[in-house]
Formats: C-alpha cells, structure tokens, sequence
C-alpha cells in the first residue's frame, strides 16, 4: 500500500522536538508522498526547506486568510519567488475562514483573488481552505470559469452538495480525520458522494487528529486512519481507496510515481 498526505504542515512547532526523526520514519509507514503546506511566507519557506531536504516530500507556498492582514505589501512578488522554486507543487493554502475571522473578509477575498490569478498565470493547483464560506467561495470560482486553476478543497467539511458544486467547477475535494469522528454527520454524505477520480485524503497535521487518535499530536502516519473510513464508508478495500487518492494527487499536483 502507498499512502499521499496530502495536506499536512510538517513546518509547526508541535514538531520542533522530534522533526526529522518523525519524517525519516514515515517511508517505512507506508507514506509514500506528503504536502506540507504554508500558511505565510516564512512557513511556506519552511515547508519548501523540507522538500529539498526529504526526497519524498513537496511543498505548497501560498498566504491563508488567517495571514491576510499580516502580509506584506509585495507579498505576491515573494510568493512567486517560492513558486518558482523546484518541489513547490502548489499554491496554497488560501481560503476563507467566516469561522475564525482572524482577518477582515473583504481583506480575505482580495488576497483569495489576487493569489487565484498568480495560481492560473503559473499553471499550478491551488489548495482552498474554506470555513462556513461555501456561498462566496463557489460564486468566485464560479466567476473565473475559463480562466480558473485546478485544485483541492482541503479538510472539506461542508455538505454533498456543496462538494458536488466544486466537482462540476473542476475541483478535487479531500477529506481528513473529522470524517472519523462521532459527530461527523453530513459529511459522511459528502465523503460518500464525491467522484472517485476527486477524491484525496490528508492529515492537516498535527491538527485534527483522527479516531482512535483524536485529540493527540497528528502526523503524516495517520492518514491511514481516514484512508480506512473513507474505505468502509464506501464499501471498498482500504488499499484501493489508498491507490486511487494517490494517484489523484499525483496527478493533480504532477509528481512522477515513484
Ligand atoms: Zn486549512
Ligand atoms: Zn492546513
């Protein structure tokens, strides 16, 4: 079995004890690729430190909307330096977050926009992180048809239709450990209606660990978790479900199989 993380955010403090010791041990767990994703530039930086480091390791860069207030001026000509660079496969994570709020929302469209234009003059996927902001996200891709990037809806958690709607506009959707959790309701409808040539699976480590892990520090490793759920949810072996995301995600993000 070959697994891909597809999200994960191998560059967090909660790793800063024990980094290279966990990542060296991942091969051998069935890892075969992970995305370790930026949420500014210095992480996005960091994350690309680590895919040069670590073969089987690739990087996003890109500023979430988390970060929008924060960033800089001429973010976007940084940005594109770091896209620039070998091993960074995507641009991301960008979004919107109605949940958390941490930036203005006007502030967070203007960067979701500005970094959807540098994604499709690159040619590179996007990874959307989207919050209790389906509505506006579908109406701004649904504006740039024609000239709109491939990507994924990572750690998707709204309904089967709204995963469907993304689906129609093009968009891979990937699911993480709330699909093992108890009270993950609607989204297990959303996990059994995607298209299987969409679907991917990730950790967001060392976040939202998956049952029976929920709670503790996540890593890569776990995906194995939601690759199992994904599987049972949809009547199909866990090895098939493990193949079909990895070749989703090296598709999507152009990898060549190892
Ligand atoms: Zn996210
Ligand atoms: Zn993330």
């Amino acid at each position: 079995m070959r697994l891909f993380d597809s999200h994960c955010h191998l560059d967090d403090e909660k790793f800063d004890d024990d980094r290279d010791q966990l990542i060296k041990s991942l091969p051998a767990q069935n890892l075969a690729y992970c995305l370790t994703v930026g949420s500014d530039l210095a992480s996005s930086r960091h994350s690309l430190d680590l895919a040069q480091k670590y073969s089987f390791i690739f990087a996003g860069a890109g500023v979430h909307p988390h970060e929008a207030a924060k960033a800089s001026a001429d973010y976007l000509e940084e940005l594109e330096i770091l896209l620039d660079q070998n091993k960074v496969v995507a641009l991301g994570e960008i979004g919107l977050d109605y949940y958390y709020d941490f930036s203005p929302r006007d502030l967070q469209r203007k960067l979701l926009e500005e970094q959807l234009d540098l994604a499709y003059q690159k040619k590179l996927p996007v990874i959307l992180h989207v919050r209790e902001a389906h509505g506006d996200m579908i109406d701004i891709l649904r504006m740039r048809v024609g000239s709109l990037p491939q990507g994924v809806l990572h750690c998707f958690s709204g309904s089967a239709q709204s995963a469907l709607e993304y689906v129609k506009l093009g968009f891979h959707i990937s699911f993480a450990g709330p699909i093992t959790f108890k009270n993950a309701g609607k989204l297990l409808l959303a996990a059994q209606a995607v298209p299987l040539e969409r679907l991917l699976i990730e950790t967001d480590s060392p976040y939202l660990a998956p049952v029976p892990d929920r709670g503790k520090r996540n890593d890569p490793s776990k995906v194995k978790y939601v690759c199992q759920k994904l599987a049972s949810l949809r009547s199909m072996e866990t090895e098939k479900i493990a193949e079909i995301t990895f070749t989703n995600a090296i598709n999507l993000f152009r990898i060549a199989a190892s």
